[in-house]
């Protein structure tokens, strides 16, 4: 039987070893952290539960190709929690616009809040509309056989025209100034988000596909590393791998933290890209692509997701909607950043999230990765920022929330500096090879959504794969996953073993 090394536990690395056992692989996982799931994770706090990565996930509706791909994961059925409202606004007069899932309901809102905006209003509800004649065009684009997908052009054709906006220029469009500072916003504080994007999405949540799994992220991790340790698979948690063993140019093995040799057939690495090639293997196989691939980007260059100020509250905050921009009275520099806004998970909608009658909630900040990483060389200094940016979001939050100062039971500050230490990345979480400057150039998308540009291999490395993040070029639970199904497709191909999913 050949054997599979599997470098960290993250959604590409799990997703490669139920592969990998289904295939008649033996494999094993060492992951450096106690848990599984890498980014997708969670945590818990005097009984509020604390979620890193989940905003929203795509798969929930049955007899869609991506949700059976979940379900050859273990990953579904999984309970869908549903909320009222996409990302929704709110002025500092308390002028709130509401970005309903439910459409009729979003239409007369909006045209109640600005009736000048009647023209734009329509266009943008037309555009969620369209998206609903093809519930299953993103398990098509990735599932698909050729025909299939040769017959989803029409529906891809029509919508062409929401590839001339971004969010940040269909928002100018807007009249009223909420409208107009909102939209930027509303899809991670990323003005360069295509329109289409945020409409593709938009509309799946209304037709029940994309939403939040009860518990959150660690939970759903969860499931998948139990499918995979049922099909006898074995993961070796605190064990950090630090070097890729190789013979004759061929992966072979690696070898821990403490010295010790693990032999596999083949090593598949779901941890750091940059991590991986320049120190398990010590740069001996790059080209100028790979070199490339490997260049950081500007440490001084703000990243969403820098800061999470997590809060738990003896308060119900089911009533609100679930995701929330505060702009501010006037601009504030909150851990190095100019803030005119704030970003406001509010998880009332999962009573799993926090004890009974109580309620969680998680401010995301924007940031440079220079600011916290000088910060951290100097812990005194790294837990006074905390402290300091977490007192003054709990000011600004108090004229959205009064009297929430006395509420505040837990207070939970991470940064990038987190992210780096939990989970091995380089530069937080923000371990893409690629960059995206212009998302409305096509080559650019079409590597966003599809991944043209992927590298699974490196040069003159034989018996070595990437699964993950690194691989993807896209952020998400789904894509990520979809890699350690295709790494193990490929090792099928070089093993002479017809590949088959799990039944
Ligand atoms: C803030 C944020 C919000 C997000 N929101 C969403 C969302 O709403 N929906 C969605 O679908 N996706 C979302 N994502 C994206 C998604 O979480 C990630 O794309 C995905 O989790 C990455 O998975 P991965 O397979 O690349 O592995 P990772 O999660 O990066 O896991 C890698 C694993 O490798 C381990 N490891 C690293 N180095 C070593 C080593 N030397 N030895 C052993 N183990 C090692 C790590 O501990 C980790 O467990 C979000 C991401 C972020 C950062």
């Amino acid at each position: 039987m050949n054997s599979i090394i599997i470098i960290g536990a993250g959604m590409g690395g799990l997703a490669a070893g139920i592969y990998g056992q289904c295939n008649g692989f033996k494999t094993t996982i060492f992951e450096a952290h106690h848990l599984p799931g890498g980014q997708c994770t969670s945590w818990k706090r005097k009984g509020y539960v604390f979620d890193a990565c989940l905003h929203s996930l795509n798969g929930f509706k049955p007899q869609t190709r991506v949700n059976a791909f979940w379900q050859e994961l273990g990953a579904m059925p999984c309970e869908l929690v549903e909320r009222n409202e996409f990302v929704s606004a709110v002025l500092p007069d308390g002028t709130y616009f509401h970005n309903y899932f439910d459409i009729e309901k979003l239409e007369s809102h909006l045209k109640q809040l600005s009736p000048e905006d009647a023209p734009v209003i329509d266009e943008y509800i037309d555009g969620i509309r369209s998206f609903l004649s093809e519930e299953d065009w993103f398990g098509i684009t990735n599932f698909g056989t050729f025909w299939e997908k040769l017959q989803i052009m029409p529906f891809f054709l029509s919508k062409i025209k929401y590839f001339r906006y971004t969010l940040g220029s269909f928002a100018l469009r807007f009249k009223h100034p909420l409208l107009r500072r909102a939209f930027p916003l509303i899809r991670y504080s990323e003005p360069a988000v295509p329109l289409f994007g945020y409409l593709a999405e938009y509309s799946s949540y209304t037709y029940g596909d994309t939403g939040w799994p009860r518990g959150g992220g660690l939970a759903f991790s969860r499931n998948i590393a139990d499918r995979y340790l049922e099909l006898g698979g074995e993961i070796r948690y605190r064990e950090k791998v630090v070097k890729i063993l190789t013979e004759n140019d061929r992966a072979c093995g690696i070898e821990l933290e403490d010295g010790t040799q693990h032999k596999a057939d083949f090593v598949v690495s779901n941890a750091d890209g940059r991590k991986t090639i320049l120190e398990m293997l010590g740069g001996r196989y790059m080209n100028r692509k790979v070199a490339k691939y490997c260049e950081p980007y500007s440490p001084d260059k703000d990243v969403a997701f820098s800061v999470f100020v997590c809060l738990g509250l003896k308060r119900d905050l089911s009533s609100y909607p679930s995701s929330l921009i505060i702009f501010l009275d006037q601009p504030e520099t909150i851990g190095g950043h100019d803030c005119e806004h704030l970003h406001v998970q509010i998880y009332g909608f999962d009573d799993s999230m926090a004890p009974a009658g109580k309620g969680v909630i998680k401010v995301e900040l924007s940031g440079k990765p220079s600011y916290f990483s000088r910060l951290s060389n100097d812990r005194a200094a790294y837990r006074t920022e905390k402290d300091k940016i977490a007192e003054q979001v709990i000011t600004l939050l108090e004229k959205q929330f009064p009297g929430l100062q006395e509420d505040i039971e837990v207070v939970d500050v991470s940064t990038l500096c987190t992210w780096e230490r939990y989970m091995g990345g380089t530069q937080g979480h923000n371990n893409f090879p690629n960059k995206y400057d212009d998302l409305t150039d096509i080559r650019n998308v079409l590597d966003f959504i599809f991944g043209t540009n992927r590298m699974f291999t490196l040069p003159g490395l034989n018996n070595f794969f990437f699964a993950g993040q690194w691989v993807t070029s896209m952020a998400s639970l789904f894509s990520t996953a979809m890699t350690g199904k295709t790494v193990v497709q490929k090792i099928c191909k070089q093993s002479s073993v017809s590949f088959r999913s799990p039944s």
